[in-house]
């Protein structure tokens, strides 16, 4: 099967355990505000490439590769649903830890693929990017219920999966005590999240909107200084502890 790749990186430290061989697939229907890589957005963008060819190239890698896995992220890998479940599919029959770096979007629960995609994916990044509604919308264009329902989904026991969360911490958009609160009271009540990434906003995607002619949304934001991330992680453990208490005591 074919799959429209944006690029591929054969030494990723960032985008799950160990080191990983990383497809950055093409094509994204979310616009976040904060998008460093717009050059992924349109899947037209890509390069067709099919899975084996892929998993070929992994093998090259392997050696190197031992404590890691493949990674498939993107641009949105969801919008190669298909894709994904094959190259996902043949990776396990070779033993390979699968990772896939999300946000959710397009989750469909009467979809029966992504039962087919809990089977062979070890483990899911999963980017929560905001966590009331109409921020969320405000934020990427798209729908906060896609991500959370998502991962309610691999909470299942047919579906379990491990998840690692990740948010973005954007000043007056993110990095608000109450929202960063709320989302660690809503995860708090999942038992698969086995990590939690608290990720600083940069202003790396600046030069590539202006390359590509587009406005970049959030122009003149400063960066997130990093400690800052710390301080945010804090509020979201007090959320996700205060969830955990009133779970046991119900
Ligand atoms: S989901 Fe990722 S690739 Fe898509 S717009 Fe948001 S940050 Fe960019």
């Amino acid at each position: 099967m074919n799959g429209y790749i944006h690029s591929i990186e054969t030494m990723g430290t960032v985008d799950g355990p160990g080191l990983r061989y990383v497809v950055f697939t093409a094509g994204c229907m979310l616009r976040c505000k904060y998008c460093h890589n717009p050059d992924t957005w349109d899947m037209k963008n890509g390069t067709i490439m099919t899975v084996d060819e892929i998993l070929n190239d992994y093998k090259h890698y392997e050696p190197f590769l031992k404590n890691g896995g493949l990674t498939v992220t993107g641009g949105e890998p969801l919008m190669q649903l298909d894709f994904v479940i094959e190259l996902f599919t043949k990776a396990k029959e070779m033993g390979i830890h699968t990772c896939l770096d999300t946000s959710g979007a397009t989750f469909n629960s009467k979809n029966s693929k992504f039962k087919q995609l809990a089977k062979v994916t070890d483990l899911v990044m999963l980017d929560v990017k905001h966590i009331r509604n109409d921020k969320y919308f405000e934020l990427t264009k798209g729908n906060l219920n896609d991500t959370l329902n998502f991962l309610d989904f691999l909470s299942k026991k047919e579906t379990y999966t491990d998840v690692w969360i990740r948010h973005v911490i954007v000043k007056g958009i993110t990095y608000v005590q109450r929202y960063l609160y709320e989302l660690g009271y809503h995860l708090g009540q999942y038992k698969n999240i086995k990590a939690l990434d608290v990720l600083p906003y940069h202003v790396m995607g600046e030069d590539k909107y202006k390359e590509l002619n587009l406005t970049y949304p959030l122009y003149g934001l400063k960066a997130m200084p990093k400690e800052n991330a710390l301080k945010a992680r804090m509020v979201i453990e007090a959320g996700i502890r205060d969830r955990i208490l009133e779970d046991k005591n119900r």
